[in-house]
């Protein structure tokens, strides 16, 4: 990192005692300085190639009202993604919802152990350092990763306006799609638009997992929150929903370490 550059790594409230922990691996479109010029399109920065668009805004809100620590790390996810495994042959992309990245073809090794060393690394590691604080402070604990996703997809239109993506442990996830369920209008994807079989589950699996906490990937299509209206709407839904399920949700889940 470049002298004056910023933090690769962003935690905000890390005191807020509520229930919940929110992660946001996908938060910013942020090329720092140092991997410029990254010969993209123009316009490819504001798309949901480079991060998830409103999803920021979403997890601040969540944060916000539940008193939840958020971590997310403001670093493209185009330079490498945070929410892949340290091994896994999409973890710096090099290409895209077929756009090539061509600054990401031929990557030493070196390279990517660097930008493992320099973003992944620590941002896991304060997700460690927030959850460890907790336990240690035996704080109820539930994890929920925040992310958008695009409502069409190699041409073809996607019809759920919010996915609920879960693996084995489903306490968190069966309660937010029965309360969905609840308003007719929304169309909801269990473990769509992505599963874990995607490769898409990796911070959740790597920090709820061993812990057994609680948690749950939350992706809303990006064009619902698009604007204030959208992430007020969808921050009111979804933190009635979270509060409501807070007592019966958490009752049984201190930490087990
Ligand atoms: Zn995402």
């Amino acid at each position: 990192m470049r002298n004056g550059d910023r933090s690769p790594v962003v935690v905000e409230n890390p005191e807020g005692t509520g229930p919940f922990v929110i992660v946001c691996d996908h938060a910013s479109n942020r090329i720092p300085e140092e991997y410029e010029p990254f010969e993209l399109a123009d316009d490819a920065l504001a798309t949901h190639i480079a991060w998830d668009p409103g999803a920021l805004a979403m997890a601040r809100r969540l944060s916000k009202r539940l008193d939840a620590p958020l971590l997310w790390p403001d670093v493209s996810r185009l330079v490498i993604d945070c929410n892949r495994a340290p091994d896994a042959s999409s973890l710096i992309a090099v290409e895209s919802e077929g756009r090539k990245v061509e600054a990401n073809r031929g990557v030493s090794a070196a390279e990517r152990a660097r930008r493992l060393e320099r973003i992944h690394r620590p941002y896991h590691e304060a997700i460690d350092a927030c959850l460890e604080r907790r336990l240690a402070a035996r704080l109820t604990t539930a994890l929920i990763a925040i992310h958008s996703f695009t409502p069409v997809y190699f041409g073809k239109a996607r019809p759920w306006q919010v996915g609920i993506v879960f693996d084995d442990d489903r306490r968190m996830a069966d309660l937010l799609i029965h309360k969905l369920e609840a308003d007719k209008a929304l169309t909801i994807g269990i473990n769509e638009p992505y599963s874990p079989a995607d490769q898409v589950y990796y911070t959740v699996e790597r920090h709820a997992g061993p812990r057994r906490l609680p948690a749950v990937m939350i992706e809303i299509r990006n064009d619902e929150i698009g604007d204030e209206a959208g992430q007020r709407s969808w921050a009111d839904r979804l933190v009635s929903i979270l509060i409501a399920a807070t007592p019966g949700l958490l009752a049984e889940s201190y930490a087990v370490v």
